[in-house]
């Protein structure tokens, strides 16, 4: 059982589309991720922020800061 999710977004992303683990997990394996994709939007001044699936999972989105990427 999931509990939490977290999906990290790039620095400069507004929109992304993520895979909800436990929909991922409580479908058949033959169909992928197909149905357990979730799309959402975090805009720039944002950190991080929280979206939910279709099916009322909650998945955290983290953006990757810019200084992450220097090294
Ligand atoms: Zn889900």
């Amino acid at each position: 059982m999931i509990t939490e999710q977290t999906v990290c977004i790039p620095p400069r992303a507004t929109s992304f589309r993520a895979v909800c683990e436990a929909c991922a997990l409580s479908q058949l394996p033959s169909r992928g991720y197909v149905g357990a994709t979730v799309e959402g939007t975090l805009s720039l001044e944002r950190e991080h922020g929280r979206i939910t699936c279709a099916r009322g999972h909650e998945i955290r989105v983290l953006r990757a800061l810019p200084a992450s990427l220097v090294h």
